[in-house]
């Protein structure tokens, strides 16, 4: 269960339509991941929420960084991180993008190919290069199994190619998919990496770290009957900490970990503060009455992923009083702008009105990125960072 007291009081103390983040909250999922997961080094996913405010807290409190592109990169660096801190985690990249990392100083890039392998060699030369390996993505809301990572067999081929290029052939890792929901999805791909690493000794190599990724929930989310999905968390930890016993047993010398938190660290720290647009009881073609909840914001502005999850909805001025499930839509002339999940899952108050304020809660990971420039003239949320509360150094 989430503990919501403090985002409840952050959104409480901002005015106007934003994306609220409490900031103690973050630090308190991040000092849990470095308790729990000793020995692993945290590279936060910069795409879950790409605010410079908060890279420059994740900088001091010692985190590195993954990032996906020149410009995500840059953004890192500015943030003050050292660069052996910093990765270039995307898989897919063209020959200028390697090209303008390297000048960026960037030293440490994930592959899969042995055609980006090449590329690499030649537009950023003796670097390390650190191989994604597949899952099947199973357990998990976004899968992200098949646009990135190769087979274990691949793996070896990719490392071996980049050694004779002159590279480091430096690590292995892989991504169990957003919001990953099982535990077992890391005990899978454990295993892929151990296989990895015996097939790479017959070569000579061995990686100095895995990179076990991201794909840690979020804890805040509701499936579609509202009642709070529970991810089995200390489970997932423990089979992390497996898996790194694991690998260190079968590497045999010394080997680093990294992780790359993105959703976990961000999603329930982040909250929307919106307002009702209007609420209606509207008659369909046939003839079936349906309420909506019209909101001053949606899938182009904050709520992007509200097609997969369900978030908790609070209305500060209605609390407890007489509901009905309702469809929740955004404000733009584009039908893809609801939230429905088959049927209605939002309890609203039938007394709410327009104007009125609604928080949408967990809300914080990937809202960011998620934005378009201003789909109808609604423009993206703001984001504020409200400080750390007493008794959270930072
Ligand atoms: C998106 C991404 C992450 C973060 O994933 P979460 O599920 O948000 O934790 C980590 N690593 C890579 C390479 C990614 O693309």
């Amino acid at each position: 269960m989430v503990e919501y007291d403090s985002v409840l009081a952050a959104l409480a103390s901002v005015g106007g339509d934003q994306l609220v983040f409490d900031l103690a909250g973050i630090r308190q999922r991040y000092d849990s991941l470095v308790r729990e997961l000793p020995g692993a080094a945290v590279r936060f996913a910069i795409k879950s929420c790409p605010a410079p405010e908060l890279l420059d807290f994740l900088t001091e409190w010692n985190s590195g960084f993954d990032a996906a592109s020149p410009r995500e990169l840059a953004l890192a660096i500015e943030a003050g991180a050292p660069i052996d801190r910093i990765h270039y985690g995307n898989t897919v990249k063209s020959d200028e993008d390697i090209l303008a990392a390297y000048r960026l100083g960037v030293r440490d890039f994930a592959t899969d190919s042995v055609e980006d392998v090449v590329s690499i060699a030649a537009h950023a030369p003796g670097s390390r290069v650190f191989c994604r390996i597949a899952t099947s993505g199973e357990g998990a809301f976004w899968g992200l199994s098949r646009k990135y990572g190769c087979s274990t067999v691949e793996a070896v081929r990719v490392l071996v190619t980049a050694n004779s290029l002159g590279l480091k052939p430096s690590g292995l890792s892989f991504h169990v998919g957003s919001q990953q929901m099982t535990a077992t999805a890391w005990t899978r791909a454990f295993a892929d990496v151990a296989e990895v690493i015996v097939a790479l000794r017959a070569h000579g190599i061995a990686p100095d770290h895995v990179n076990v990724g991201g794909g840690l929930p979020a804890l805040g989310y509701l499936d579609t009957n509202g009642t709070p999905l529970v991810p089995p968390i200390g489970e997932m930890f423990a089979s992390i900490r497996a898996g790194m016993a694991e690998v260190r047993r079968v590497a045999g010398a010394p080997i680093g970990f990294r992780l790359e938190p993105g959703r976990h660290l961000v999603a329930d720290s982040g909250a929307i503060k919106a307002r009702v647009s209007r609420f209606a009881v509207r008659e369909l073609r046939d003839g079936e009455r349906e309420h909506w909840l019209y909101l001053s914001c949606g899938k182009f502005n904050g709520l992007y992923e509200l097609d997969q999850v369900v978030y908790p909805f609070v209305f500060p001025t209605h609390i407890g009083e007489e509901s009905a499930p309702a469809v929740v839509g955004g404000p733009t002339c584009d039908s893809d702008d609801i939230f429905f999940q088959g049927r209605p899952v939002v309890h609203v108050p039938t007394s709410i009105r327009s104007g009125d304020p609604v928080w949408i809660l967990s809300s914080g990971a990937y809202s960011i990125s998620y934005t378009t420039v201003g789909f109808n003239g609604f423009p993206p949320l703001p984001a504020t960072f409200v400080r750390p509360l007493e008794g959270v150094a930072c």
